[in-house]
Parts: structure tokens; sequence; C-alpha cells
């Protein structure tokens, strides 16, 4: 086994699956050949038979990676949470409310720099933290308006 089959890898990722595979176990694929620990954060499927799925995948860093190659290869498209998620710096007052909200500390304050600190990898997309958010200094990519 090479270094980087063994090397821990974890990652939260964004599919969207087109209605003609949207009934395809494609996820417990990501299981049963590679491997991985699949964590769903969030599902949706729209009024079309679109679908959209958050997981958090997890495993060694070689089956991950062909984990995704292997769902791009069926037509899903995935991204990388992070980059759904951004903060307006310029807008951001450091006032800490984000943080009471935010699930996986994503948001965290840094007690001594009186900063709130963004760590996007763990950052699940939830959207909560906007809906609390007094300067509307973050934005979550959605889909069909709703989060
Ligand atoms: S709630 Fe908004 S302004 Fe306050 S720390 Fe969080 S992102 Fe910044
Ligand atoms: S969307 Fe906001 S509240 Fe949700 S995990 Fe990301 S930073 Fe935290």
């Amino acid at each position: 086994m090479t270094e980087q089959q063994t090397k821990a890898y974890r990652k939260n990722i964004h599919l969207t699956f087109p209605p003609e595979i949207s009934g395809k176990p494609i996820v417990s694929d990501l299981v049963r050949r590679y491997d991985l620990t699949v964590n769903i954060l969030k599902a949706q499927i729209t009024p079309r038979k679109e679908g959209y799925l958050t997981l958090e995948i997890s495993g060694g860093e070689d089956n991950c990676l062909k984990g995704i190659a292997y769902l791009r290869e069926q037509d899903v498209t995935v991204t990388d949470v992070s980059q759904r998620i951004s903060r307006d710096e310029d807008s951001c007052m450091h006032c800490g409310m984000c943080t009471a909200i935010c699930p996986t500390s994503a948001l965290a304050m840094d007690i001594e720099a009186r900063v709130v600190v963004f760590d996007k990898d763990r950052c699940t997309a939830c959207g909560l933290c906007t809906r609390v958010c007094p300067v509307g200094a973050m934005n979550v990519e959605v889909e069909n308006g709703g989060l």
C-alpha cells in the first residue's frame, strides 16, 4: 500500500444529480467500491427530479479521490462545499453571533485576537449563519431559493 492510499482524508462535497441518474445507488457505491464513510448532511430532490446532496466523505485519500472521480464519470456534478460559501470580510464586524449557531464550529471566536475565524473546510453549507448575521456577511449558494 502506498503512503497516499493510507493517508486519511475527509471532505465536505456537494453533489448535483441530473434527473436521469437521480434514482441510481451511486452514493452507496462510494461505500461498497471505495470503502468510504459517507455522512449525508443535506438532501433535496426538486419537482424536476434533480437531486442535491451534501456529503461528508472520509477514508483513505486515494480511495476518496477515486470515489470523487467515479461520481464525475456518472455525470454527477461535484463541488467542494467550501466553494459554495463565502464571508464578506469588509462587512463582518466579528460580533460572534454566528459562532453560537454554527453546528460544526466552522465559525469560531479567537478570544485572543478578538476575531471570528472562518474555517471553510469544516463548513457544511447548512446556511444557519446567514439567518443570524446582522449585516448579511455570510453568503451560501442555494438551489431553488431554499436552504
Ligand atoms: S454574525 Fe456576521 S458580522 Fe457577526 S461575526 Fe458572524 S459573519 Fe461576522
Ligand atoms: S453554513 Fe454557516 S452555520 Fe452552517 S456550517 Fe457553514 S459556517 Fe457554520
